[in-house]
This record gives structure tokens, sequence and C-alpha cells, in this order.
């Protein structure tokens, strides 16, 4: 059986070898050896490693930077990795996040002599490829310990839904002894320290994203739309938002000059590497590494908010009632008030981009909501808002309309004469006392009960796809023992 390190010369040298033909070495790549070789060195010492705010506006991505920094782990130390790369999305409505809000946590377990040598593999990445001063606030931690401290991964719980400081998750560093290393302001203490702290031991996806090489970053990804429909209907419903066939858009490139080539997110590992292989794509890459992710889970909108102390930036789900009639404004946005059990009431906004707007604008006074929503500061034109991510209706409220009484003669609609007046036939001119009431008549509802999520070109990272309702993965679908069990990382 091959060591790592000795897998990946040969792969090297294979790839020197098979230049001309780089596609086909990547298609055929077996890296289940690599696999069963680690299982053997989980006596060594534990090092979770978390990596935030490495990203910044002009391209360069945490992701990536995971992926540099796992390729040299593999080239040049023997440790072995207990679990995939995770990629961790946090609260999606801090207002100061870059793009994706992504941070990653790598797990590892190691000799001493290697643990050093990757600490320091990734300052130096970490230093070199992220751009402080133009967005990018770095923060990386390092735990050794084998186990968690509950503080941890309740401090990332709270990452997932709230607004956290940064002393805060220095505090907690140093309590629990953790090393971390901050560039800039070092904001991406709070991310790393929660990426860490994210087990993911519950409902859980995975991304296998591909990298270009530096020569093609800027330049206009080609992908065979043709393909990728077929494979997002082949591999239906274990992977998603591959491609919107709403809008006949491709979801699984990015546009800006960033190295991701492009990602595939599904329910395993498996599935996202033989997706990204059966797209033939023709340019060059880097590689491509398999994360495990909270990607696809509403993680974020799993606390419950509670009205009114909820924070502006907090997101969370709550039950509700409609206590206005929506109304659609301009821009194509549907607003209405709430109002939760206490009966505090606040406005929430539907915006036209989810493609959500209209059905919502059916809602009435009365329904019963279930809304996961972030929650949008107060402005000096409008108090807090709840910006809905999803709804689902639990109970619809009966509608009625009131229509003047029909003539007993020839069964005509009546006129009203005017308040308290009584009622006029148009054709027979019968007249009827004021003592006759209008009619109230129950009318057909056009929405029905049931979740209305975003049109998949608006889903964030974390939006749950209407079909993982339903594949969420428990804790009895994850063993901490079954980690890493198929092709994982690629070189090219
Ligand atoms: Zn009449």
């Amino acid at each position: 059986m091959l060591r790592i390190r000795e897998f990946i010369t040969l792969l090297m040298i294979n790839n020197m070898i098979l230049r001309s033909e780089m596609i086909s070495t990547y298609k055929t790549t077996d890296f289940s050896k690599v696999v069963h070789h680690q299982s053997d060195h989980r006596d060594g010492e534990s090092l979770h490693i978390g990596i935030d705010d490495t990203d910044n506006r002009s391209g360069r991505c945490t992701t990536h930077l995971a992926f540099k920094v796992t390729e040299q782990i593999l080239r040049k130390t023997n440790a072995c990795f207990i679990d995939y790369p995770f990629l961790i999305r946090l609260n999606p409505n801090v207002p100061w996040k870059t793009r994706g809000n992504a941070a990653v946590c790598v797990r590892l377990k190691s000799d001493i002599k290697d643990q050093q040598r990757i600490i320091d593999i990734v300052k130096y990445y970490v230093e070199s490829e992220a751009v402080v001063g133009s967005g990018s606030n770095p923060g990386v931690v390092f735990f050794r310990e084998p186990q968690l401290p509950e503080t941890i991964t309740e401090f990332s719980r709270n990452a997932m839904c709230n607004i956290l400081s940064r002393r805060d998750a220095i505090r907690l560093a140093e309590k629990y002894n953790i090393e971390y290393f901050l560039l800039g302001n070092g904001r991406g203490i709070i991310g790393s320290l929660a990426a860490i702290g994210c087990l993911l031991d519950g409902d859980h996806t995975f991304e296998a994203i591909a990298y270009r090489r530096p020569e093609n970053f800027g330049t206009s990804r080609i992908l065979d739309s043709d393909r990728i429909i077929e494979c997002s209907k082949s591999t239906y419903p274990y992977t998603f938002n591959n491609f919107d066939f709403t809008n006949r858009r491709v979801l699984i490139a990015p546009h800006g000059p960033d190295p991701v080539f492009c990602g595939i997110r599904g329910e395993n590992a498996r599935i996202v590497v033989s997706s990204l292989q059966s797209l033939n794509i023709e340019e060059k890459l880097e590689g491509c590494m398999v994360f495990r992710s909270n990607q696809g889970t509403n993680m974020h909108l799993r606390n419950e908010i509670k009205l009114p102390e909820a924070k502006s930036f907090t997101s969370g789900h709550i039950r509700c009632m409609v206590s206005t009639r929506p109304q659609i404004v301009q821009g194509g946005h549907t607003l209405f008030s709430i109002e939760n059990r206490e009966g505090f009431r606040i406005p929430a906004a539907v915006y036209e981009p989810t493609g959500l707007a209209k059905t919502a604008s059916l809602l009435a006074e009365g329904d019963i909501l279930e809304l996961g929503c972030g929650i949008r500061r107060a402005s000096s034109k409008h108090p807090k808002i709840l910006n809905v991510e999803y709804f689902t209706v639990l109970e619809l409220a009966k509608v009625f309309e009131l229509h003047n009484p029909l003539c007993r003669t020839c069964s005509k609609s009546m006129k009203s004469e005017g308040k308290g007046k009584g009622f006029q036939c148009k054709k027979c001119k019968l007249k009827e006392s004021s003592s006759l009431q209008k009619a109230s008549i129950q009318i057909p509802r056009e929405i029905s009960t049931g979740l209305y999520i975003p049109t998949p070109k608006a889903h964030r990272h974390l939006t749950k796809p209407m079909h993982r309702f339903g594949l969420e993965k428990g804790l009895t679908d994850y063993s901490k023992d079954s980690a890493i069990h198929s092709n994982w990382f690629f070189l090219n």
C-alpha cells in the first residue's frame, strides 16, 4: 500500500507523462488507496484547523486556500485526514460578510513534528494568499485536543444565526488554549472558531469543487449545459442546484475571477465526484477537492426567532399569523405584517428575486405561517423587517367577500342605495328596506397549505432545496469512524 506522499508523487509523475491526456488522468484517478492508508494513522495527535475570511472581492477564495493547504499537507507530511475538509457557511445576514461567508476546517491526526509543519504551511498560505486591505480579515485557529469543548460547538451554533463579536471569540480561544493567528482586523477568528466547532453530526451535504489554473483566472468558463442537465436529471435527488430549469441557467459555476471552476453539491462524496467527472470539463484544471458542508441545510434558520427582542442581522424561523393583507409594492416585492403568539407585530417582506412575491401576495389576514427569515435593520424609512427566505402556510384563513343581495323576483344583483338606505334592483326596480344585509360569501383561496421556497437562482448557499426536505441526515447517518471513504482530492 502506498503512503500518501508516494502516491501523490506517483500521480505527479503520471501527470507529467500524460500531460496531453490530462482529462483522462482526471477521470481515471483512483484515490481509494490514499484513503485506506489513512486509517492507519488514527492514533496521532489531533489538530483541528479553522480558517475564515481570506476571501475578498478581487476573487481569492477561502475554499481554494483550503485546497492548496491540503495539497501541501498531503505532499509534505504523513498526516491523516480524519474527516473531509469542511466548508461551513455562516449567518448569511451579517452585513460585513464577504461573498459567501464561508469558513473552512481541516481535521487531522499527525505526529508532533508534522503538526508544526502543518501549522507553518497554513500560516504561509494565509499570509501569502489573503489580500489584507482589500476586504479580507483572515483568522486562523489551531486546536490540538481530540474533543471539542461544548462551549466551542455552542459558539458555532450561534455563528450560524447570530452576530458574534471578535472579542468573545478571542476570549473563548484563550480560555481553551486555542492558538490563533489574525491578519487585518482579525474578524476572521469568529468564523474560524465557528468552523472547528461545527461537527456536522446532523444534516450535512457535500460539494466537489474544481479549481482553475492561475493562467485561466478571469477567463470565461466553458461548460456543456446539456451535460449538466443530463447529470442533474440522472442524479436526482442526490445532487442539487446544478441547473435552474425554470430560468434555464447553469448554477454550478461562479462568474467572477475567482479560482473556482465549478462545484457540484449533493448528498455524498461519491455522487458529487462522479457527477463532476461526467461533465467532461475541457479546461485544464488545477484539481478538485470534496468538502463536507452545511450548504443546503437551512442550518441558519434552525433557531426560533423571539420577538420583539430579536436583533437585526440575526436569522431563524418564527410561527406567526398574517395580520395585514399583503401588498405588492414597487419593484414587485410583497409586504405584509405578521403577529406572533403574544400579539407583537412586525412587517415582513418577500422580495421579487426570490420568485415568491406573487405567491405571498395571495396570503390573507389570519393565515398561520412559519417564516424562515433574516432580520433587516430598522432605518430612518422603515422599522425592523423580516426578510422572508421561505414560508410554510400551516393554516389558511377563511376569506369572505360581501356581496349585495339578489333580487327576489329576477335574481339579479341589487344595487346599494347608500349606507343604511337599502337596495334597489337595477332591472325591475324593486326596492328593499335597509334591514336587508349584504351577503357574506366565502371565496376560494388561490394558495394552498405547504412549503414555499425561492427559485434556485435566488438560493443562498444555506438554502435547503425543495427536494432535500425529507432527505435530511440525522445523528444516526453520521459516524466519526466512517469518515473519508471515497475519492476526495484530485490533482491534475
Ligand atoms: Zn329585480
